[in-house]
């Protein structure tokens, strides 16, 4: 038997050690090329589902990019509106503060020109006539050193006395002499002057130079005739005197004008009769080279606030 077939049986047992390495190898091979397409599967699966899904966001993104484009615009176009309106609310506040400051001023304008006369300003014509009931509210007795006649007080109004006393003074330092000839009048003296005047040379001569509307501004306490030595006490002649041109240069920066110049149209011609008006409206009608009366009322009365300053 041990020698009946060696051969064979060494085959045999030689062939099977061989086959069952390259099965195992092909086996495994086979596993591996397996689990390789499944992996590769899987991860094919993978990379499409993840593309899917990265398509999926960028439509997403893409969509919130213009929900949020379209809510910047409607920001910009709320911001722009906002800013608008912060201008307007500015403007208007800017608005406000103006009209307040205003406001305050124009009180204050209001307070002052409450104390004063409204009548101080007004131009006494053959229409506008002086109520005869009118008394200035404080008048002052002028020193009797500045009045010419003393034979009767002169008055003056209050609060335009320290301008007039100036004038005077300023006059007087400068060699120019000057007395009040005649201040405030009452509307009885007025009247009772033009009365007498009337028997001496007749109604129609006596309105022509002692007319309602020339003695209504002695009425207001601002007025005064002047006179100067030389003329033996009287008006007539003033005119020609160092005085006269002294008053025509300076006495605007007193507050005094000449009512009723030369070719005036409103009163006869006296260059002794000088009113009150404040510094700033004779100053004004000095350089205009104007007169009181050929101004409108309305512009006039612009400067009754100032009149004392
Ligand atoms: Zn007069």
């Amino acid at each position: 038997m041990k020698h009946q077939n060696p051969k064979s049986t060494k085959k045999f047992s030689l062939d099977l050690p061989n086959i069952i390495p390259a099965v195992i190898v092909f086996v495994a091979l086979g596993g591996a090329l397996a689990y390789g397409f499944i992996q590769i599967s899987k991860l094919t699966k993978s990379i499409d589902s993840l593309a899917a899904e990265t398509s999926e966001n960028t439509a997403r993104l893409s969509q919130d990019i213009v929900v949020l484009r379209a809510q910047n615009t409607g920001l910009s176009e709320l911001l722009s509106d906002t800013r608008q309106n912060v201008e307007a609310v500015n403007t208007k506040v800017g608005g406000v503060e103006e009209t307040v400051g205003s406001i305050s001023g124009t009180v204050g304008t209001l307070q002052k020109l409450s104390q004063i006369d409204p009548e101080l300003l007004k131009k006494y014509s053959k229409v506008f006539f002086m109520n005869e009931n009118y008394v200035p509210v404080h008048l002052t007795e002028i020193p009797s050193d500045n009045i010419y006649s003393l034979s009767r007080a002169e008055q003056f109004l209050t609060e335009a006395w320290p301008f007039l006393k100036k004038m005077l003074d300023t006059a007087k330092s400068n060699g120019i002499t000057l007395y009040v000839k005649s201040a405030y009048r009452s509307f009885g003296e007025q009247q009772s002057l033009k009365s007498s005047y009337t028997v001496i040379y007749g109604a129609g001569t006596a309105n022509s130079f002692s007319a309602d509307q020339g003695y209504s501004e002695h009425q207001l306490g601002t007025t005064v005739d002047l006179i100067t030595i030389g003329l033996g006490g009287q008006l007539g002649g003033f005119d020609s005197t160092k005085a006269y041109q002294w008053l025509v240069d300076n006495a605007y920066r007193y507050g005094f004008v000449l009512s009723y110049p030369k070719g005036n149209s409103y009163y006869v011609y006296e260059p002794w009769h000088w009113r009150f008006i404040g510094v700033k409206l004779a100053t004004f009608l000095h350089n205009e080279k104007r007169n009181f009366y050929d101004v409108d009322q309305r512009e006039i009365d612009e400067y009754l606030v100032n009149i004392f300053d």
